[in-house]
């Protein structure tokens, strides 16, 4: 049933939404509601590829990761349930002059706040992924912390442990509208009726610009569709093989068990908020794949999905309020990383939204930066 009231509605139990209400609700928050128009996990968050990975630009992503990996390493006596941790590596190709001393810099800063991360030649490249075609390749950058784990697992989770604590989450319940009194947010309408709040979360993921424009306000969040083939069991090439990012095409893939998983790295026009799989994109896929692993060319492909990622222009996310208004902020635009900074990200806007200076210095993901 629809509660009259809360103290704060949050709209979108994907893995930003599900984990903001999580740390809430460990912060003593219980007055939370989570909107969620389909089922926990449904949006983005059940497409991700699962990767989680120190190798960032910026330093507040780097601490994100650094923070988020602490909590996946220790996810299991935290929540209670597995989900899959793998720390199997990251490795990422470079072919260009211009990138590989980026990689060198990005590197350095990574180093600088306690990451491992180390640039290799192309022959220890090959003494990782044996089966790689390193020919034109300068070097690559290596993180062996870097990971996946089962992004399903973490939402449900999330999810799970905020409900124990007071948390609603109500599935099948899209917010249709945000009510507001002058600049301030007063209640979130759904079909079932109105929740009186005076704090919204915009957690929508790739429809956090529709929430947006519910109060009259644009966000740069464009939704892109990207694809993820997964072949059959395939001993051709040495498992685990880590996350293996060719910077030259975009193309990526990992052992998923012993099969493989991969990726175009394709940025799809913005689509009308829908993911069907493009089946041609198999062949650009399949050709990347094998310019750079040709043992891959034995591998036949089982199955496929494709999602949305939330892109921002400068591919960061936007942590802030939504300027202009109180009482609604914006947990949106994560881009390709969403999964992996869900940890971090809960913890740092439930920080903030009962009143405590966040633990992560989030000034850089102000939407301020675009205007
Ligand atoms: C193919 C692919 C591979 C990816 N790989 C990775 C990866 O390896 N690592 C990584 O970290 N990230 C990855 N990502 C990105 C990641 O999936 C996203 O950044 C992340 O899931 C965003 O989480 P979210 O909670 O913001 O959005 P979502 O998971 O989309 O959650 C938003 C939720 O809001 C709900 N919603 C929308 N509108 C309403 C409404 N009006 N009322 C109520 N509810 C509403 C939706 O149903 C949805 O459940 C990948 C994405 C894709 C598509």
């Amino acid at each position: 049933m629809l509660p009259r009231a809360a103290d704060i509605v949050i709209i979108g139990a994907g893995a930003i939404g599900a984990s903001i209400a999580y740390h809430l609700a460990r912060r003593g928050a219980r007055d939370v509601v989570v909107l969620e128009r389909e089922m926990v996990g449904a949006g983005s968050t059940s497409k991700a590829a699962g990767g989680i990975r120190v190798q960032f630009g910026t330093r507040v992503e780097i601490e994100f990761s650094l923070r988020s990996i602490e909590f996946f390493k220790r996810f299991q006596d935290e929540m209670g349930v597995p989900c899959d941790y793998r720390q199997e590596g990251y490795l990422i190709l470079l072919s260009d002059e211009a990138d590989l001393a980026r990689f060198r810099r990005q590197a350095a800063l990574q180093q600088s706040l306690g990451a491992d991360v180390r640039i290799l030649s192309p022959d220890d490249a090959r003494a990782i992924v044996p089966e790689l075609n390193v020919d034109d390749v300068l070097a690559a950058a290596w993180g062996p912390m870097d990971g996946h784990a089962s992004p399903n697992d973490v939402v449900q989770a999330y999810a799970a442990r905020a409900r124990e604590r007071g948390v609603r989450i109500l599935e099948g319940t899209a917010a249709t509208a945000i009510e507001l009194e002058g600049d301030r947010v007063t209640a979130v309408r759904t079909p079932e009726g109105r929740i009186e709040t005076p704090l919204v979360v915009n957690a929508a993921g790739p429809q956090a610009p529709l929430i947006a424009r519910m109060v009259g306000l644009e966000v740069p969040v464009d939704p892109r569709r990207r694809h993820i083939f997964v072949t059959d069991e395939f001993p051709g090439v040495r498992h685990p093989m880590p996350l293996v990012i060719d910077r030259k095409s975009g193309f990526y893939c990992r052992s998923e068990q012993r099969q493989v998983l991969m990726s175009a790295g394709d940025v799809g026009a913005t689509t009308e908020f829908s993911a069907a799989v493009d089946w041609s994109m198999l062949g650009e896929t399949v050709d990347k794949a094998v310019r750079r692993i040709p043992a891959l060319e034995a591998a036949r492909v089982r199955h496929a999905w494709a999602g949305l990622r939330p892109l921002t222009p400068d591919e960061h996310a936007i942590l802030d309020w939504a300027p202009g208004l109180r009482g609604l902020y914006l947990a949106i635009g994560f881009c390709g990383h969403g999964f992996q900074h869900s940890p971090a990200t809960g913890q740092v806007v439930a920080e903030l939204l009962t009143g405590t200076p966040p633990s992560i210095d989030v000034a850089d993901l102000a939407i301020t930066r675009f205007q």
